[in-house]
């Protein structure tokens, strides 16, 4: 019979790579926590209408990659392209938001209907980030800072840029708009057929197409920065003046316009050289009209989202990911002639005294020989093996996997003062 297949674009995570995901991943929850952001999780499927009304009906996301059907009762569901747009609702619902400030966090899938190719998934997953209640550019340096720190956390503050604009109200980005439309409808037998339908649709994302002519065509065109009105001008100033102190290195990239509707004011990217053309790894930016827009009172609201597979590509190109986390298992517990119950109990007792110690037990038999092979191929560092001698004498002995050192029998007691010496200080927990 014919095996059935995943759907394109949408990947396991095979036992291999899970721990660089929870590596990164608890490195994120453990930062969020240090600036006291809270998490919220929220269905993958909400209404249709919720991201038709944030993302905005001519974006990519809304006419080409959502993934919608009508459920059983005929009401059009959609699996969420993003997060921002069923933070809000939910925020909204629970009456998180009015008069209240949140600094709030998630994870999870979201689903684009893609083309797959690395680093571009047709399920991917995010940690996104989200504040309500804050107008002010303080909030947003945070913002900026903390992913900073991130990155010098992980190792990556040497392949990542920060891109920073600020796109100004919706009103002074719609004079833009005009101009800039003016300015191209001028020369559209030059520009691409994309960028000629974006000119009736989206005109603004013409800004970042990647096609080298548009670009040189851009050279000339209006800037948005002329346009800005007073009050985004000094927001941005002031975000500036307190990146400079904080010392987080950006650059202002007067084309960076984001595909999403809803933002005002502050958008950023971090980008990399090191992933090819799926080069941003997280983005975001400011979006006070969405609350209002999604039918809640006027809140001023700021956010970001990671992609993590690009990350771990990232993290798998910069070679950070330290050797502790990678190996899954520390200790690997040989189990060899009539001592399976000695051997639960070892175990037991290890686990007790040791924390953290990632310790496989052998399970189904077999010969002295074949148990130490396992061993070898389960990549730990150390072999305990429980003998029967051992056993009636309430010791185990120690072998090192990975290093000269001559095998030690020894009491229990002191097997554990050994295990949590050299191989939990080497994990470094
Ligand atoms: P791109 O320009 O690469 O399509 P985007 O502007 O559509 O990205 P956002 O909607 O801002 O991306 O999502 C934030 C982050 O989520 C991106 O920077 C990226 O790291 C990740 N991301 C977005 N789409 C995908 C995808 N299809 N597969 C994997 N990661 C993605
Ligand atoms: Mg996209």
């Amino acid at each position: 019979m014919k095996k059935i297949q995943s759907i394109r674009g949408m990947n396991d995570l095979l036992p291999e790579d899970s721990p660089r995901w929870q590596y990164l991943e608890s490195q994120v929850a453990q930062l969020l926590s240090q600036y006291s952001y809270r998490e919220i999780r929220f269905p993958v499927l909400e209404p249709t209408e919720l991201f038709k009304r944030s993302i905005g009906e001519v974006t990519d996301i809304v006419e080409k990659e959502m993934y919608t059907f009508d459920d059983r009762n005929g009401e059009s569901v959609t699996l969420r392209p993003e997060g921002t747009a069923g933070c809000v609702r939910a925020c909204e619902q629970n009456s998180l938001i009015h008069n209240q400030v949140q600094r709030l966090w998630y994870q999870g899938p979201m689903f684009r209907y893609e083309r797959p190719q690395k680093g571009r998934l047709r399920q991917f997953h995010q940690i996104g980030v989200e504040v309500f209640g804050l107008d002010g550019p303080d909030i947003d340096a945070e913002l900026i800072t903390m992913t900073w720190r991130l990155w010098q956390q992980l190792g990556l503050s040497e392949v990542v840029t920060l891109q920073l604009n600020s796109l100004g109200t919706m009103a002074s980005r719609g004079c833009y708009r005009d101009a800039l439309v003016d300015y191209l409808s001028q020369r559209k037998d030059q520009l691409d057929e994309d960028s000629q339908r974006r000119l009736q649709t989206n005109p603004m994302r013409i800004l970042d197409s990647k096609n080298p002519e548009t670009q040189l065509l851009l050279n000339d065109a209006p800037d948005l920065s002329d346009f800005l009105d007073e009050a985004s001008q000094l927001h941005f100033q002031q975000l500036c003046g307190l990146l400079d102190a904080v010392g987080v290195p950006y650059q202002i990239n007067p084309r960076l316009v984001r595909g999403l509707d809803y933002y005002g004011k502050t958008v950023f990217e971090w980008v990399t050289d090191s992933l090819g053309a799926q080069g941003t790894v997280c983005a975001g930016g400011r979006y006070d009209g969405l609350v209002e827009q999604l039918g809640g009172k006027s809140t001023p609201a700021v956010g970001f989202a990671m992609g993590i597979e690009r990350l771990v590509l990232l993290l798998d190109a910069a070679g950070v990911v330290p050797d502790s986390i990678a190996r899954q298992v520390d200790v690997y517990l040989v189990a060899a002639g009539d001592v399976q119950a000695q051997a639960l109990v070892l175990g037991e007792t290890l686990r007790s005294e040791c924390p953290g110690l990632r310790l496989q037990s052998h399970c189904g038999g077999g010969s002295f020989k074949s148990q130490m092979k396992k061993a070898d191929k389960s990549n730990a560092v150390v072999a305990l093996i429980l003998g029967e001698n051992e056993a009636a004498n309430g010791e185990v002995s120690v072998k090192f996997l990975r290093a000269e050192q001559p095998q030690q029998t020894m009491a229990i007691a002191d097997a554990v003062v050994l295990l949590n010496n050299q191989i939990l200080e080497n994990n470094g927990s």
